[in-house]
C-alpha cells in the first residue's frame, strides 16, 4: 500500500461526503462507503460494524468479506478483535490478526485469508456507535498515518450515523436514539413523573463534518479559539470574591484555551479534511473516551473541563446557543449533566421531573428539586448523550430509575403505579382536616418543611399545622451576592402572611458543609461536614447573621416570631446566639420599630453532644428541634453525602432509638417542646417509631404528611413502643423487622 498523504485523505472525505449526499437507503449508502474506503485506502476489505444493542455488534456492510455474512455476523462487546476495539475505544492494528490475543475467526465471512487488521472505533462524544475495519492479505502493520486517516473517516461516519443517514432495514441500522434505554441512577427526590425530555443544554449538531478548504477551516478555528480565550479571560477577570474552586475551573479552561497541543491536534484533523467543528468534536470524543477509563477523580474532572470548553468552542463555531427555538414540551422532564440551583429555580414547578448525570443528594440542585417537590434522579450516566429533546421519558424518583423511550408495556406498568399513587392521594385528602390521632388517643402534630415562598400553598394543601422548619439558605445560594436585608425582610414577611397565622419556624442561615455560597470565601477544609458551618460561621462572623435576624424582626411586624439556630453543639453556642438575637430586639426597640408579639428562640439538636448539655440549656431553649439528617450522620459517623455509607445505618437501629428517647426525656424534664425535622420524619414507619419514643411534633416534606397521618391514625403507639422494647430486650440491632411484622396486622 502506498504512503497516504493529507490530500489523499481529504479526497477520500470529499468522496465520502458526495456519496452520502446521493439519494439512497441506509444499506446502499453503507455499501457504497465500504467500497469507497477499500478503494481509496487500497485494502482488500473494508467493513462497518454497528451496535445492535448495548452489548452486541453486527456486521452491517462489507467490501471484501462474504456478503451473506452481512446482518448475520455478530459479536459481543469485547469479543474478538472487533469487539476489543469497541470495548477499549482504541484502535487495534496488527499484521498477524490470527496470532492476536482474543482473535475469533468468523467462518461465514471468509476472513481467514486476511492477515493484517486495522480497526478503529466509530464513536461520537464518548458514545460507542460501532467499529470500522480494513483488512488485507499482506502481513503488515498499518502506518500511523493510515490509522489516523481511518480515525478521521470514522469520525465522519459517526457524525453521519448521528444524523440518521444510515437509517434503513436491520435493527442495527435503525436510527440511533430510537431504542428504549433504562438508566439506573440514584434517587435525589422521591416521586414519579411521565413526560418529554427537555435538554437543558441541547447538543450542538454538526451538519458538515467534511471541510472544503483546509485554509478556511483553520481560519475559522483560529478565530473561534481567539474568541474563546477572550471569553475565558473575561470570566477570570470577574472572579473577585468567588470561591477558589470556581477560579480553579476557570484557570483550567484558560490552560486548555492556550494549549498548543490541543490546537495542533485539531489542525491536523482539519488538514486531513475535517471541518473545524468536526475536528473539535473528534478531539472531544477522544477526551470522553479517555475520561471513561481514568480512575483518578482529579484527572477525570480536568477532562470534564476539557469537555466543557470544547462545547463552548463548538457553540462559537456553529453559532448554536442554548436557545434553539424549541418550545418547552408538555410535561417537561429536564435532562442535564448538572444544573445550578438558580437555573433550576427559573424553570420552577413547570418541570415534572429532573434527571442529572452528576450531582449528589446534598447538591444545591437536589436541595432545590426537593424544595420544589420535583422527582429527581441523579447519577444517570450518559443520559445527555442518549436523550433527544421531546423523547418520551419516565422518571421513577423512588427507585432512581429512568426509562427513556420506554416500551409500551413499561409505560403501562408505570402509569399503573402513578394511578395507585393518585388514589392514595385521594385517601390522604379525605383525612386532611383530621388530626394525626393514633388509636391510643395520642395526637402528633404534623408540620411541613419549606424553603421557598412557592412552598407555602402546600400548607393548606397538605393539611400541615405550620412550618416546622423554614430553611433560609436557598435565597443565599441562588444569588451572586449576599441578599440585602430589605429583600429578605420582604420575603420573610410574605411567608408569614401566606401562613395566615400558622407558626413558621425560621432557621437561621445554615451554610458550610454541603451548602456552599458561591460568593463567600471559604477556607479549604479537610472535612467540611465537621468544619466551619452553620452557627459556627454565624458566631465567628456575625455580620450576616445579625442582618438576617434584623430582617426577621422587621418581617414579623408585630406578629409572633419563631427562630432557631442550626447545628448547636454546646450550650454556650446557643446562649451566644440568643444573646445576639436579644441585642437585635433591643436595637429594634431603640429604633422605634414594632416588635414581634412574642419571640421563641430554639435550637436544632444535630450533634450528639447537645443531648448531654447541662440542664440550663434545655431550660433556656424555648424549643428544641432534632435535625435527624445531621444527627444520624454524626451518631453513626456515616457521611450523609456518601453513597457508600449513607444508607448503611437504619434510623430504627435500637441504639439510635434509645438515644432519641434520652433526648425526649431531657426535654420533658425541662418542659421544653421538642420536634423532629429530618427526612426520616416523613417516612411512615420511622414516623411511627418517633412518635412511639415520645416525639409529639414531626416536620416533613408536605407530600409526606398524608402518608404519615394515614398510618399514625391506624396504630396504637403504646403497642408500637412495646414492639420497640421487645426488639431491644431481644438484643436486636434494628427494630425494623418487628415493627414491619407488627404493622402488617394493623394496616
Ligand atoms: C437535618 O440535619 O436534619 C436538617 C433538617 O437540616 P439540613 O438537612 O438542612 O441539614
Ligand atoms: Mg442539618
Amino acid at each position: 500500500m502506498p504512503e497516504r498523504t493529507e490530500s489523499d485523505s481529504r479526497k477520500l472525505l470529499r468522496r465520502l461526503r458526495d456519496t452520502l449526499a446521493e439519494p439512497g437507503e441506509g444499506q446502499e449508502r453503507l455499501d457504497r462507503i465500504t467500497h469507497l474506503i477499500a478503494d481509496s485506502m487500497q485494502t482488500e476489505v473494508c467493513s462497518i460494524y454497528l451496535f445492535r444493542d448495548a452489548e452486541t455488534l453486527e456486521l452491517c456492510a462489507t467490501e471484501g468479506l462474504r456478503k451473506e455474512a452481512v446482518h448475520q455476523t455478530r459479536m459481543r462487546l469485547g469479543e474478538g478483535l472487533v469487539g476489543r476495539v469497541a470495548y477499549t475505544a482504541q484502535p487495534v492494528n496488527t499484521g498477524n490478526a490470527p496470532a492476536e490475543k482474543g482473535f475469533r475467526y468468523m467462518p461465514e465471512t471468509g476472513e481467514e485469508i486476511y492477515s493484517s487488521f486495522l480497526g478503529v472505533p466509530i464513536q461520537r462524544l464518548g458514545e460507542r456507535l460501532g467499529v470500522l475495519v480494513v483488512q488485507s492479505r499482506e502481513a503488515r502493520q498499518y502506518s500511523d498515518d493510515e490509522v489516523y486517516a481511518l480515525e478521521v473517516v470514522a469520525m465522519v461516519l459517526a457524525e453521519m450515523t448521528e444524523l440518521g443517514v444510515f437509517v434503513g432495514e436491520g435493527e442495527a441500522m435503525s436510527a440511533r436514539h430510537k431504542q428504549p434505554v433504562l438508566f439506573r441512577g440514584v434517587s435525589g427526590q422521591e416521586g414519579t413523573a411521565e413526560g418529554r425530555v427537555w435538554l437543558h443544554e441541547p447538543r450542538v449538531v454538526v451538519t458538515n463534518p467534511v471541510g472544503d478548504d483546509p485554509k478556511v477551516e483553520m481560519d475559522r478555528l483560529n478565530k473561534a479559539m481567539e474568541d474563546l480565550r477572550l471569553s475565558v479571560d473575561d470570566l477570570l477577570a470577574d472572579t473577585e470574591g468567588t470561591p477558589p474552586e470556581h477560579r480553579e475551573v476557570l484557570e483550567t479552561y484558560r490552560m486548555f484555551a492556550h494549549s498548543k497541543g490541543w490546537v495542533r491536534r485539531m489542525e491536523a484533523d482539519i488538514a486531513r479534511g475535517l471541518s473545524a467543528e468536526a475536528a473539535v468534536e473528534k478531539e472531544q470524543s477522544s477526551a470522553r473516551a479517555r475520561m471513561q477509563q481514568v480512575p483518578d477523580a482529579y484527572l477525570r474532572d480536568r477532562l470534564h473541563d476539557l469537555d466543557d470548553i470544547s462545547n463552548r468552542l463548538l457553540r462559537l463555531l456553529t453559532g448554536q446557543g442554548r436557545a434553539t427555538g424549541a418550545v418547552l414540551p408538555d410535561n417537561p422532564i429536564l435532562v442535564a449533566r448538572s444544573i445550578g440551583p438558580g437555573e433550576l429555580l427559573e424553570y420552577g414547578r413547570a418541570l415534572k421531573g429532573v434527571v442529572l448525570e452528576e450531582g449528589s443528594v446534598g447538591s444545591h440542585a437536589a436541595i432545590v428539586a426537593r424544595a420544589l417537590a420535583i422527582p429527581l434522579v441523579i447519577n444517570a450516566e450518559r443520559i445527555t448523550a442518549e436523550a433527544l429533546n421531546g423523547d418520551p421519558i419516565l422518571v421513577d424518583g423512588d427507585q432512581g430509575l429512568v426509562h427513556l423511550r420506554p416500551e409500551d408495556s413499561v409505560a403501562t406498568a408505570f402509569r399503573d403505579k402513578i394511578a395507585m399513587q393518585a388514589k392514595a392521594q385521594e385517601r390522604y385528602a379525605s383525612i386532611r382536616e383530621l388530626p394525626a390521632q393514633a388509636r391510643c388517643g395520642t395526637i402528633v402534630a404534623l408540620h411541613m418543611n419549606a424553603g421557598l415562598m412557592a412552598d407555602l400553598p402546600s400548607l393548606a394543601g397538605s393539611g400541615a399545622e405550620g412550618v416546622g422548619l423554614f430553611r433560609t439558605e436557598l435565597q443565599f445560594l441562588i444569588r451572586n451576592q449576599v441578599p440585602r436585608r430589605g429583600e429578605l425582610a420582604a420575603l420573610y414577611a410574605r411567608v408569614m402572611q401566606a401562613a395566615k397565622g400558622k407558626r413558621v419556624v425560621f432557621r437561621t442561615l445554615d451554610i458550610g458543609s454541603d451548602k456552599v455560597l458561591p460568593y463567600m470565601r471559604r477556607p479549604d477544609e479537610p472535612n467540611p461536614a465537621l468544619g466551619w458551618r452553620a452557627i459556627r460561621v454565624g458566631l465567628d462572623k456575625p455580620g450576616v447573621m445579625r442582618m438576617q435576624l434584623q430582617a426577621l424582626l422587621r418581617a414579623a411586624d408585630g406578629r409572633p416570631l419563631s427562630v432557631m439556630f442550626p447545628f448547636v453543639a454546646e450550650a454556650d453556642e446557643f446562649f451566644a446566639a440568643r444573646k445576639m438575637m436579644l441585642a437585635e430586639v433591643e436595637r429594634e426597640r431603640r429604633l422605634g420599630h414594632v416588635l414581634p408579639a412574642r419571640i421563641e428562640i430554639g435550637a436544632m439538636l444535630e450533634t450528639p453532644s447537645l443531648a448531654f448539655a447541662p440542664d440550663r440549656f434545655f431550660e433556656a431553649a424555648d424549643f428544641v428541634s432534632v435535625g435527624g439528617n445531621d444527627l444520624k450522620q454524626f451518631f453513626f459517623a456515616a457521611d450523609r453525602e456518601n453513597e457508600l455509607v449513607r444508607r448503611r445505618y437504619d434510623m430504627l437501629n435500637t441504639s439510635y432509638l434509645a438515644f432519641l428517647e434520652g433526648i425526649v426525656a431531657r426535654c420533658a424534664g425541662a418542659g421544653t417542646p421538642l420536634s423532629f425535622c429530618g427526612e426520616d420524619a416523613g417516612r411512615p414507619i420511622e414516623a411511627i417509631a418517633l412518635a412511639a419514643v415520645g416525639f409529639r411534633m414531626l416536620s416533613m416534606r408536605p407530600a409526606s404528611i398524608g402518608p404519615v397521618k394515614h398510618v399514625l391514625r391506624r396504630v396504637d403507639l403504646d403497642e408500637a413502643r412495646g414492639v420497640i422494647e421487645a426488639a431491644k430486650a431481644a438484643g436486636e440491632t434494628s427494630a425494623r423487622g418487628r415493627l414491619m411484622e407488627w404493622l402488617k396486622g394493623q394496616i
